[in-house]
């Protein structure tokens, strides 16, 4: 029989961890990258594709779809698995970030958050209760605590009744997840470290939560404009701070770069809509940095995107046919683009789980960075 969730660490290298997340539908291979899906779907690729790429596991968001179109409906439907043809674990948010930056008048109590939607002007209620509820109806493999997010420029009073409301969430939701009978089921929880950039606030929240008991622990609040160089300091102790035998989510990260950085500091698993965005923009990571394909000197580029990239779109199309596509606005043009972006992210984790397991992960991502930051640093 299949544990409902366990996590299996199979090799270290410095802080960095190599391993396998077992659930009912499937395994998921740390460190891994989640492709973003917010409205169900993986914008501009179908799931059979994004399987194809690697991934294990896909992020649905709960604000987007509680609004539209709609968490009930959902479940009517056979949950988001059966709704988009994706059989594989699903992670969904929370909804707290997307309601505290997307959502107009939001208002914040103990009680959780009145917001209008930004689709329609309807009221809603999200609180730690109610986003538990929306995610068991959506059908969430990995269901996040519900948590409060203030900027990490706030002052260190606000940062710290942030971080302690957030825990006190995260006791409700953990007790509304057990309610539900998630826990009976094939699904998993993770609790959400806050504290901004303070090391301090970071130990209290962690002790918190894990006085709490999760199956899982999320860097939360990170990514959010302070920059990496203050990230990767947060990073320098967090990780540290939460158990050493359940997984450690970075959430919203990153660029390439980043995510190299955090996996050298421990992390396992991530979700960042660059990739996909990025796609639909002409921007296309290669081993050699982002390029943007709309530039001129690719229109008569025969070349592939990335010559050492092992994606269908490699195989097939030329960087001037993609400058085409993109500056023409073809649909195709998004969707290459977008596979590409996808495929690269998902071969730099495999890059990265291979270089862990054979002790060379510090070579590895000096070779990593020198390469792409070469092209980052100058622009193209
Ligand atoms: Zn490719």
């Amino acid at each position: 029989m299949t544990a409902r969730f366990s996590f299996a660490i199979h090799a270290t290298d410095g802080r960095a961890r190599t391993g396998t997340i077992t659930m009912k539908r499937g395994e998921i291979r740390t460190p891994a990258f989640m492709p973003v899906g917010t409205a169900a779907t993986v914008k501009a690729m179908k799931p059979g594709d994004v399987r194809a790429s690697g991934a294990d596991i896909i992020l649905g968001n709960t604000y987007h779809l509680m609004l539209r179109p709609g968490a009930e409906r959902v479940n009517r439907l056979g949950g988001l698995h059966g709704f988009m043809g994706w059989d594989r674990p699903i992670l969904t948010d929370s909804g707290g970030y997307q309601v505290m930056s997307l959502a107009e008048l939001t208002k914040r109590s103990e009680d959780g958050v009145a917001f209008k939607s930004h689709l329609d002007g309807t009221r809603h209620l999200l609180s730690p209760e109610r986003s538990i509820e929306i995610q068991r109806l959506l059908g969430s493999n990995i269901v996040m605590a519900f948590d409060e997010l203030v900027p990490t420029t706030s002052t260190r009073e606000v940062q710290a009744s942030a971080m302690e409301r957030s825990m006190r969430w995260a006791r409700r939701s953990r007790d509304a997840f057990n309610a539900g009978g998630q826990h009976a089921e094939d699904n998993a929880i993770f609790g959400i470290q806050q504290g901004a950039l303070d090391e301090g606030f970071r130990k209290s929240s962690a002790d918190a939560l894990i006085d709490i008991g999760f199956d899982g622990y999320a860097i939360g609040g990170l990514a959010v404009g302070e920059g990496q160089e203050a990230m990767f300091g947060c990073l320098d102790f967090a990780p540290g701070q939460l158990p050493v035998e359940k997984p450690r989510y970075l959430m919203g990260v990153g660029k390439p770069t980043d995510i190299v950085g955090a996996v050298e500091r421990g992390v396992d698993m991530f979700d960042c809509v660059l990739p996909t965005r990025s796609g639909r923009t002409g921007q296309a990571f290669t081993r050699n940095g982002p390029i943007n394909i709309r530039n001129a000197r690719f229109a008569e580029d025969q070349g592939p995107l990335d010559p050492a990239c092992g994606c269908p779109v490699c195989a097939t199309w030329s960087r001037a046919y993609l400058h085409h596509l993109v500056r023409a606005g073809e649909i195709l043009g998004a969707m290459l683009m977008t596979e590409h972006n996808i495929w690269f992210y998902q071969q730099m984790m495999a890059d990265l789980r291979a270089a862990i397991t054979e002790g060379r992960l510090t070579a590895f991502a000096d070779d990593f960075r020198a390469r792409y930051a070469a092209r980052e640093t100058s622009g193209q």
